[in-house]
């Protein structure tokens, strides 16, 4: 089908994912949040490098590893240079890689997780009701935010989660998550406006 709106939105995160993990300060579950700070320890021919998290409540730290007895001269001069002034991009990027969290078997506390969808393009005049008939959104996850789907949309479309599910119901909306590639398609089928909206 051809539509005759393409809209593209990009789920962003807004700050560094929280985690949530066992906190010897507090003595039990506990939410650490990014300090946007490094912890360098260069020894020889050995690098580590870690990420520093701390505790929301007691500010007890947890260091998330990033490198492990490196060779120093194996990662760029300037990312280097970044650890050591505790650079914020590279806090935020390390923050928001889901990898890096489970490769330190961190868990995320993705109820937190606080995102924006960011317009990446919208090819028809702006001004439009978002749930415009005949068109297309495709909404990408670069982050893999866990998020609902329906939650998103709803977002994007202006409406309450109920009216949306009878929007899928009866076949105006039609809704494709392919996970793989994190993305959500969600398209709107003609002559839908005029009755959902009257
Ligand atoms: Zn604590």
């Amino acid at each position: 089908m051809n539509y005759i709106r393409k809209i593209e939105y990009k789920i962003v995160p807004k700050d560094s994912f929280p985690m949530t993990r066992n906190c010897s300060g507090c003595g039990g579950k506990s939410q650490f949040i990014n300090t946007n700070s490094f912890r360098v320890n260069a020894n020889g021919n050995r690098l580590d490098v870690w990420l520093i998290y701390q505790c929301a409540s007691c500010k007890h730290t947890a260091n998330l590893t990033i490198y492990e007895r490196l060779r120093p001269d194996s990662i760029p001069k300037d990312v280097y240079q970044g650890f050591l002034e505790n650079k914020k991009e590279l806090a935020f990027q390390y923050g928001t890689d889901s990898h890096f969290f489970s490769k330190n078997k961190a868990e995320i506390e993705w109820s937190e997780v606080r995102y924006e969808l960011e317009l990446i393009e919208d090819f028809k005049m702006p001004k439009m009701h978002p749930i415009d008939t005949n068109s297309r959104y495709s909404v990408s996850n670069p982050y893999a935010i866990k998020v609902r789907a329906e939650k998103i949309i709803s977002e994007l479309l202006q409406c309450s989660r109920s009216e949306l599910k009878n929007m899928m119901k009866v076949g105006q909306i039609i809704v494709t998550e392919r996970k793989e590639e994190h993305l959500i398609l969600v398209e709107i089928a003609d002559s839908y406006q005029s009755k959902v909206l009257s």
